[in-house]
């Protein structure tokens, strides 16, 4: 079965990548995989300046999710993965310009500890009553989808959702919470709602469960964040190098694509070419265009698909500049600040391997839902916005030895309310058109251990298909 993978990010990748694997097991498979771009990777990009890794898109994956690890392992390079210093993890919020230390009895915006809640200067004081009176929410059956900042501000106030909710959710999926659907990106409080009430009470429940747990077994904590010591590039360039080179389409941007009798036809700026499935691993948008004489219906959904754009830039520093900053990963802004930034990590804090001991990396976050027009910005006037905040924020005056804009056009799927729905809908259309599958960051999770996991899944789908021998006419 000829199999064309369309999109060379880690989610197209690891189509690939696994597409090989099966026909090494004997799945009757082979695949070509077209990438618009000069490179493979999308948004996953790693520098080496000077003696720095310098991330422009993601810099690491979360531990806990098991698909990138596995994939790393069995890329032979597990002995490279690096974890977070959780040790030094401290991270800041910007309150009323001030940074103010992120506790760590606030377990993704829920306190879990009375005094301390009642001490911080994180909060007002209205805030520390509502959080007091948390505690008697009384269970909720799981209704109509909502946004984060409905589902926080009924538990917590308006205050948590602006200094909180959106700034920690900006990081992850460059959206805002008054947009982003509760059931898709917050599952657990929306069953901590269902089964609890009070989502303090959920979350000391479930604390003195792992707590349990973890005494139990004698687990030792796993860093949080997980990456490599060559960079997330290092990922891209041990899949790649287990690839046919003969099967990868560089600069070969799919303009359309036809059902045909028994297969798809795939048209190129290089010409036509016939594969009986196929697997799209671009943006939804693009998926969405060139389904729409396919599927009026799965077209129309992959379309309501929203993106947000972003920015990320690193400045390289000497490691003396940084003596005004303080210690930690770095610091989260909430929007009322009315800095151009979202967020700053002090790169050399958080992870090993990314700078010598003598030099410093900032790495700063802009655009996001609510900040499309920064991208309208020269490169020249958002390291002016960035160097400006840095100053005002951190103290941070030296001059950068090197600075470096990242931009990520249309990158980050938004998962609105209605996102599950969306997927599930498509996901039963998918079942009529067996030899089309999809994978990428709109479909079952943001980050990279979830696109590697839908690409697996889209290649095992096909090798199913090829082995069965049922490629179904579109
Ligand atoms: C700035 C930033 C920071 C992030 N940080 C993290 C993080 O720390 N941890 C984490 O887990 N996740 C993070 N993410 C999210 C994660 O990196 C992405 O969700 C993931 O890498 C997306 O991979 P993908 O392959 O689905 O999409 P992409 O990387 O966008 O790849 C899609 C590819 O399709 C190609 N393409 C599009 N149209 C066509 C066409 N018509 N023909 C051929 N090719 C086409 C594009 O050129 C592109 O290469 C971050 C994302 C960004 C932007």
């Amino acid at each position: 079965m000829r199999i064309a993978i369309i999109g060379g990010g880690i989610s197209g990748l690891s189509a690939a990548y696994y597409l090989e694997q099966e026909r090494a097991a004997g799945a009757p498979v082979e695949y070509s995989l077209f990438e618009s771009a000069d490179r493979l990777g999308g948004v996953m990009f790693s520098d080496k300046i000077g003696d720095c890794v310098v991330e422009g898109g993601p810099d690491s994956f979360l531990t806990e999710k098991p698909w990138a690890n596995q994939l790393c392992a069995e890329l032979g390079i597990a002995g490279d993965l690096i974890g977070s210093n959780d040790s030094q993890r401290i991270t800041y919020i910007l309150v009323k310009g001030r940074l103010i230390p992120m506790p760590d009895w606030l377990m993704f915006m829920v306190p879990t500890k009375l005094i301390p809640t009642a001490l911080t200067r994180l909060f007002s004081w209205s805030t520390k009553f509502k959080m007091l009176g948390e505690l008697l929410h009384p269970p909720r059956p799981v209704g109509k989808d909502e946004t984060v900042a409905q589902m926080v501000e009924r538990h917590f106030g308006s205050e948590v959702v602006d200094r909180l909710a959106d700034p920690l959710l900006s990081g992850v999926y460059g959206g805002d919470a008054a947009s982003l659907s509760v059931r898709a990106v917050l599952p657990k409080f929306v069953e901590m709602e269902e089964n609890y009430g009070s989502l303090c009470k959920a979350m000391l429940a479930g604390r003195r469960k792992m707590a349990a747990i973890t005494k139990a077994k004698g687990y030792k904590p796993k860093p949080l964040f997980s990456s490599l010591k060559g960079g997330m590039q290092q990922m891209i360039d041990a899949v790649v190098a287990r690839l046919n080179p003969q099967s990868l389409r560089l600069s070969t941007e799919v303009s359309k694509l036809a059902p045909m009798a028994g297969g798809w036809e795939l048209i190129t700026p290089r010409g036509t070419e016939q594969f009986d499935a196929v697997i799209f691993a671009t943006p939804a948008r693009i998926a969405s265009t060139m389904l729409a004489n396919v599927d009026a219906e799965l077209s129309e959904d992959l379309g309501k698909v929203e993106y947000s754009s972003s920015i990320t830039v690193t400045l390289g520093y000497q490691r003396d500049d940084l003596k005004s900053c303080l210690p930690g990963f770095g610091f989260l802004i909430p929007r009322s600040e009315g800095t151009r930034m979202l967020a700053t990590t002090f790169v050399h804090t958080k992870f090993p391997f990314r700078a010598p001991d003598n030099k410093a990396l900032v790495r700063c976050f802009l655009g996001g839902a609510n900040d499309q027009g920064v991208l309208k910005l020269t490169d020249e006037e958002i390291i002016a916005v960035v160097r400006q905040e840095l100053k005002q924020i951190t103290g941070i005056t030296a001059d950068p030895w090197f600075v470096k804009v990242y931009r990520w056009d249309r990158s980050m799927a938004q998962y609105t309310p209605g996102h599950l729905e969306r997927i599930e809908r498509i996901g039963e259309i998918l079942k009529e058109i067996p030899n089309l599958s999809i994978a990428g960051n709109f479909y079952k999770g943001i980050g990279v251990p979830d696109c590697i996991r839908t690409g697996k899944e889209a290649a095992q789908h096909m090798a199913t298909l090829a082995r069965e021998g049922q490629a179904v006419k579109p």
